[in-house]
C-alpha cells in the first residue's frame, strides 16, 4: 500500500495514531479504498495475548501514553495465569474429547493412568502421565505430585484435586460429567464415545477445563521477561493488600516467594502428613483409643512437623508465616481397603478386626460439619500441644540462626470466643512450658480463622481474644449456602444456567451472601479490636473479582495458591485504582452490598 498509494497509506498512519492517541489502546481498525479515497469503517480496541497486553502496557507508559495507574488496568488478572503455565501450542491441532471446569491452569501432556499407585510407578519410569479418577483423597497425593496433570470426573472448584493441584502448580480438569471411568478395566469413556485407555496420550488444558486426545504440543511460558518485571514492579507500588501463599511444603513456599508472596496465610498442616512416610503414625494417632496411644503417635509425628516448620520460617524469612492447626475432617485420613488396614493393624499391634471397629467408630454421617477443626483440640487437646511446641521450638531454632520468625498459630472452624479462648489456652500454656524449658522466649501470635456463619456474626467477641482473622471462605460458602463444597459441581451448572448465582460461588465470592458475612465480620472485628489483621485465605484469595470485593472490606491481606500470586497482586492494585475514591464508610456498608453491575 506504502507503495502503491503513498499518500493513502500516510493518511492511515495518521488515523491510526490520532485513534491510538484517543483511546489510547491499540486498535483493531477496518477500513476500504474506494476510487481513491481512504473510507475508515470502524475500530474497537484490540483482542491481545497475556504477553502483548504487558508489552503493549509497558511501552505505552514509557511512550507517555498511559500513566502507571491507567497501565496496569490495560492486563487482565485472570490473563497472567497465562504467562505463569506451558501452555498448549495455539498453533497445534487439537481434539476436545470431554470439558470439565477449570480447576487450575496450564497444560498438560501424558499418558492416562487411573490409580495414584500406577502414577508414581510410571512416573519413576520417566513417563509422563496424566492421573485420572472420579475424584481424588489425600492417599492419591503421590500421584499427583507424580503427574504432569490431574483429571476428576466429580468435584467442584473446590474439591480435594482442584485445591491441591492448584496448590502444586499442576493442570487440572475437575468435575467433568462427560466423562465415565471404569477402574477395573483401566478405561475412560467420553459421552462422545471416545475411549481411552490406559497408557494412551490424552492432554488437558486446565484454564479452558478440556480434556483433548492425543499429546498436543506445548509451548513453554515466558515469565521472566524485561516487561512482565516492570509491570509487577508498578502493581506492587499501587496495591494496599499484601499478597501471601497458601503453602505448607518448602517446594511450593519458594515458588511462592519466587512469585512475589509476601508471605504464608495458610499453612494447612494436615496436608503435612500425606507423605507415605507420614501417614500410618497419622492414622495410628488418629485410630488411638486412648491418649496414651494418641500421644504416642504425636511423638513420632513431631519431629516431622518441626522440621516442616523450621523450613517454612526459613523460606519466608521475616515474612509472616500461618500456621493452621490440624483440620481434617477424619475421613479424609482413615484407610478403606483390607490391605491398608491391615498394615495399620500390624503397625499399631491391633487385629484387622479392631482397626475395621474402630474406623467404624469415627465413622461420621457428615464429616465435614463432625470432628475436626477446634473440635479435634478441644476434645484431644494433646494434638494441639504437640503442634504448639513443634510451631515453637522450630521458631525459636530459626531465631537463634538469625532467622527472622513470627509464627502466627491459627485456630480453625471456630463460631464463639468460648471455643477460641479454649485452644488459645492450651497454645499459650504449651508455649510458656516450652519457654520455661528453653529458658528463653519468642513472640508468636494467634488467630482465628472465619469459617462459619456463626464466626462472622460474633467476630466482635472472637475479635477480643485473636490478633488476626483468615477467612476460610471455602468453608463459609459451603456453610452459608448449606451446600457441600464437593458436590456441588452439576446443581451450580444449572443454578448458573437459571441465574440463581452468577458465577460458582466457591470460585469467586457470592457477594450478597457470604459477602456480606465477611464484611460485617471486619466491621465487628475492628469494632472491638481495631489493631486485628485481617485476611482472606479460602479460594477466593486468588480470584480477581472477589479481590476487588475484598479491598471494599478493608482487608489486610488475601493468600492463595502460589501460581495465583502474580495474579492476586495485580487484581489487588486494580482493585486499589478502582476504590482509591471510595469513602471510608463504605466499607461498613455491610446491610446493603452493593450488587456487582
Ligand atoms: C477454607 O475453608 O476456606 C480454608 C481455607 O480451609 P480449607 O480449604 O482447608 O477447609
Ligand atoms: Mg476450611
Amino acid at each position: 500500500m506504502e507503495e502503491l498509494w503513498p499518500h493513502l497509506y500516510k493518511e492511515l498512519v495518521d488515523v491510526r495514531n490520532k485513534l491510538e492517541n484517543h483511546y489510547k489502546d491499540m486498535q483493531d481498525m477496518e477500513f476500504t479504498i474506494e476510487h481513491g479515497k481512504l473510507w475508515m469503517l470502524q475500530c474497537r480496541n484490540g483482542k491481545r495475548t497475556a504477553q502483548a497486553a504487558v508489552r503493549m502496557a509497558v511501552e505505552m507508559v514509557e511512550e507517555g501514553l498511559l500513566n502507571k495507574e491507567e497501565a496496569i488496568m490495560r492486563v487482565g488478572a485472570d490473563q497472567l495465569d497465562q504467562l505463569l503455565h506451558p501452555m498448549l501450542d495455539p498453533k497445534a491441532k487439537k481434539t476436545v474429547i470431554a470439558t470439565g471446569l477449570p480447576a487450575s491452569p496450564g497444560a498438560a501432556v501424558g499418558r492416562a493412568v487411573f490409580n495414584a499407585e500406577d502414577a508414581e510407578a510410571w512416573a519413576a519410569k520417566g513417563e509422563k502421565v496424566i492421573l485420572i479418577r472420579s475424584e481424588t483423597s489425600p492417599e492419591d497425593i503421590g500421584g499427583m505430585h507424580a503427574s504432569q496433570g490431574v483429571i476428576t470426573a466429580r468435584g467442584g472448584m473446590t474439591s480435594h484435586a482442584a485445591v491441591v493441584a492448584r496448590g502444586m502448580g499442576t493442570p487440572c480438569v475437575s468435575g467433568s460429567h462427560e466423562i465415565h471411568i471404569d477402574y477395573a478395566t483401566k478405561t475412560m469413556t467420553t459421552d462422545k464415545g471416545v475411549v481411552i485407555k490406559e497408557g494412551d496420550w490424552l492432554s488437558l488444558d486446565g484454564a479452558k477445563g478440556q480434556i483433548l486426545e492425543g499429546a498436543v504440543p506445548t509451548v513453554k511460558a515466558d515469565t521472566n521477561s524485561g516487561n512482565f518485571g516492570k509491570l509487577m514492579k508498578w502493581v506492587d507500588e499501587i496495591r494496599t493488600i499484601e499478597v501471601r501463599a497458601n503453602a505448607e511444603t518448602p517446594k511450593d513456599a519458594q515458588q511462592a516467594l519466587d512469585f512475589g508472596a509476601q508471605g504464608i496465610g495458610l499453612a494447612r498442616t494436615e496436608h503435612m502428613f500425606f507423605d507415605a512416610e507420614r501417614i500410618p503414625d497419622m492414622r495410628a494417632m488418629i485410630l488411638a483409643s486412648d491418649e496414651k496411644g494418641r500421644r504416642a503417635a504425636l511423638a513420632r509425628l513431631l519431629p516431622y512437623q518441626k522440621e516442616d516448620f523450621k523450613s517454612l520460617f526459613k523460606i519466608m524469612n521475616g515474612f509472616p508465616v500461618v500456621i493452621r492447626l490440624l483440620d481434617p475432617p477424619l475421613h479424609e485420613f482413615l484407610p478403606h481397603t483390607d490391605a491398608e488396614m491391615q498394615e495399620l493393624a500390624n503397625k499399631m499391634g491391633m487385629t484387622l478386626e479392631q482397626v475395621k471397629q474402630r474406623a467404624n467408630a469415627l465413622h461420621e454421617a457428615n464429616p465435614m460439619l463432625g470432628h475436626r477443626g477446634c473440635r479435634l483440640p478441644i476434645t484431644y487437646p494433646e494434638i494441639c500441644e504437640m503442634q504448639t511446641r513443634a510451631i515453637i521450638e522450630a521458631a525459636m531454632e530459626c531465631a537463634d540462626a538469625g532467622i527472622k520468625v513470627v509464627p502466627e498459630i491459627e485456630v480453625p472452624l471456630t463460631g464463639s470466643k468460648k471455643e477460641l479462648d479454649i485452644v488459645k489456652n492450651i497454645i499459650d500454656t504449651t508455649a510458656e512450658k516450652v519457654f520455661s524449658e528453653k529458658g528463653k522466649k519468642i513472640v508468636y501470635q494467634v488467630g482465628s480463622m472465619i469459617e462459619l456463619p456463626r464466626a462472622a456474626l460474633k467476630a466482635d467477641e472472637l475479635a477480643q481474644s485473636a490478633e488476626f482473622f483468615g477467612f476460610g471462605t471455602n468453608d463459609l460458602t459451603q456453610t452459608t449456602l448449606g451446600m457441600s463444597r464437593d458436590d456441588t459441581g452439576a446443581i451450580l451448572d444449572e443454578y448458573r444456567a437459571r441465574g440463581v448465582y452468577v458465577a460458582d460461588p466457591f470460585a469467586s465470592i457470592d457477594v450478597e451472601g457470604v459477602g456480606m458475612l465477611v464484611k460485617m465480620a471486619c466491621h465487628k472485628a475492628r469494632s472491638s479490636n481495631p489493631k486485628i489483621w485481617l485476611g482472606v485465605c479460602g479460594e477466593h484469595g486468588g480470584d480477581p473479582a472477589s479481590i476487588d470485593f475484598f479491598q471494599t472490606c478493608g482487608m489486610n491481606y488475601v493468600s492463595c495458591s502460589p501460581f495465583r500470586v502474580p495474579v492476586a497482586r495485580l487484581a489487588a492494585a486494580q482493585a486499589a485504582v478502582r476504590h482509591k475514591n471510595d469513602k471510608a464508610e463504605d466499607s461498613n456498608d455491610f446491610c446493603c452490598c452493593k450488587k456487582s453491575a
